[in-house]
């Protein structure tokens, strides 16, 4: 049974399936777990902010406050820059420490998640509201191979030799770029935190991040971890705090040499013009997405379905790359938005930490309240209720799995991020006018196409201007594969090889080569 929920709540978990961690039955988790860190991290120590001010942590499911935290301000990020820039001087142990030991570090650090696997899972559920199931069995596996695959790129991520014109020896290195600022968004804060510094870690960068206000309590609990298996003080820094304060002093701060964003494109572009006017630090961006999910007529239906759903409704629909825009093809639209209507209502939403639940909290009040105001525009607009609509809890912030049909391309719901359970199911007559139709947005993040024939997938593939495009699938994400954005969706790409470069300085050193015995 549980396995079956998982699977269709969780288009990847098949690919999952062989880690342990998903063929284990997930324990029964303990839905108030202790809180064991509320405070900065820095320099491998636990600090209140200088302000002393504290901010509190909300339990989307309830709306209770779970536990004050520390927030951080520009001071506190002045201290952990500090910190992190003393760890990265020449000669320091990070920078004299071997490469292999750098991925040795981080697969300690994974060994450790593993092992608190089950406590760090029920945090997250408790301060984000995502299912636990998810959390346990999706969320930290991710985070492990996140890890586990940087780990080893520590001591493979080389240069070349470049055969230059005349009497010379010419290579590259690939050197860190220095104390990098990471800012993390919350839709999944453990993985986040995980893609943010794997990368930055087994290229021998230091680190200053900022967690999200939201959810700052599993990557505190991370940055024990951190501490625990023997990475040098400073090399990881941690600051819970707010965007406009703690944020802001990381990407205007003079002292780091890259930043490193996940969120929405409104703050991308706050990061991008804080770079270019304090010191030009080199900025990679992962932002919002409206992303087109297309359905032929010769797709298989239920499985075009099921994915649909998924798309739409996976972690709450909090997802950057949600398939937010499902555009069916005439023939199939009654039949596809019939059935995605009976899926949708069938979906288990309610508390997170019950096993069977599907679809938890949406994360605060604030989010709770813009999806709503979301859902009336696509009312007011003309697109057609079809399921859902409102509140799916008369507390805690709970949303109905709800689907609009006949939406129209410049409505709003077709046009904005809702970042919430609400799905967009549009009308297409052919190819070229749905190719058209799916390019025609600021954002440019992922895409789908379901269809059976092998010609048109690839046709509609190579057309779209996404940086992922999924055929056949959802929301399957490899640690091999880079993921990231074209146009208004972000800068750069993380995950993968690629992922590296985003960490790297590449210096050419070119050697002069004597042309005589002497
Ligand atoms: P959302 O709207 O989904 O909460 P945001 O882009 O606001 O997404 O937040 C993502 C991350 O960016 C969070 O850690 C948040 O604190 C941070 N943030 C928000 N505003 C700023 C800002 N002006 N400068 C830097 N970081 C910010």
């Amino acid at each position: 049974m549980l396995r079956s929920v998982l699977t269709r709540a969780v288009p990847q978990f098949s690919r999952l399936s062989v880690s342990r961690f998903s063929a284990a039955a997930i324990p029964a988790p303990n839905p108030q777990p202790e809180v064991h860190y509320n405070k900065l991290f820095i320099n491998n120590e636990w600090q209140d902010a200088v302000s002393k001010k504290t901010f509190p942590t909300i339990n989307p499911s309830t709306g209770a406050v779970i536990y004050e935290v520390a927030e951080g301000d520009k001071v506190d990020v002045d201290k952990a820059v500090k910190a992190a820039k003393d760890a990265f001087r020449l000669g320091s142990p990070w920078r004299r420490m071997d490469a292999s030991q750098r991925g040795m570090l981080l697969h300690r650090l994974a060994d450790a998640i593993e092992r608190d696997a089950a406590y760090l899972a029920e945090l997250e559920t408790l301060d984000n509201g995502m299912p636990y199931a998810v959390a346990y069995a999706v969320a930290v596996p991710m985070v492990l191979k996140t890890l586990r695959y940087y780990a080893g790129w520590a001591d493979k991520w080389e240069g070349k030799t470049i055969p230059i014109d005349g009497d010379f020896f010419c290579y590259t290195r690939h050197e860190p770029i220095g104390v990098c600022g990471q800012i993390i968004p919350w839709n999944f804060p453990l993985l986040m935190q995980a893609w943010k510094l794997s990368p930055a870690l087994a290229t021998g960068n230091t680190v200053v991040m900022k967690v999200a206000e939201q959810t700052p309590l599993s990557a505190l609990y991370v940055a024990n971890l951190i501490k625990e298996v023997g990475f040098p003080p400073g090399v990881v820094n941690i600051i819970s705090g707010m965007g406009p304060t703690a944020g802001a002093a990381i990407s205007s701060h003079m002292d780091i040499d890259k930043v490193a964003f996940t969120g929405s494109t409104e703050v991308g572009h706050l990061i991008q013009k804080a770079s270019g006017a304090s010191n030009l630090k080199k900025v990679t961006l992962e932002l919002g997405g409206k992303s087109p999910n297309i359905i032929l007529p010769d797709a298989n239906m239920e499985d075009a379905v099921d994915q649909a759903h998924q798309a739409s409704f996976f972690n709450q629909g909090q997802v950057c790359c949600a398939g937010s825009r499902t555009f069916v093809q005439e023939s199939i639209y009654n039949e596809f938005v019939e059935r995605s209507v009976e899926r949708a209502k069938k979906r288990v939403v309610g508390d997170p930490f019950n096993l069977s639940t599907e679809q938890g909290a949406q994360v605060d009040d604030e989010q709770f309240k813009k999806i709503l105001g979301y859902i009336s525009s696509g009312k007011k607009e003309g697109a057609k209720l079809m399921c859902g609509g409102g509140a799916a809890s008369d507390r805690g912030y709970f949303i109905q799995p709800t689907i609009f049909g006949d939406v129209q391309d410049g409505m709003t719901i077709a046009c904005e991020e809702i970042f919430g359970p609400v799905m967009q199911v549009l009308k297409f007559k052919s190819i070229e006018e749905v190719i058209e139709r799916a390019n025609d947005t600021q954002y440019g993040l992922a895409a789908a196409v379901f269809t059976t024939d092998i010609n048109k997938a690839q046709y509609i593939s190579n057309s779209l201007r996404a940086g992922t495009v999924w055929i056949n699938c959802y929301n399957v994400f490899g640690v091999q594969a880079p993921f990231g954005g074209y146009k208004a969706s972000g800068i750069g790409r993380e995950m993968g090889e690629y992922g590296l470069e985003g960490y790297t300085e590449v210096k050419t050193v070119t050697v002069k080569i004597p042309q005589k015995n002497s």
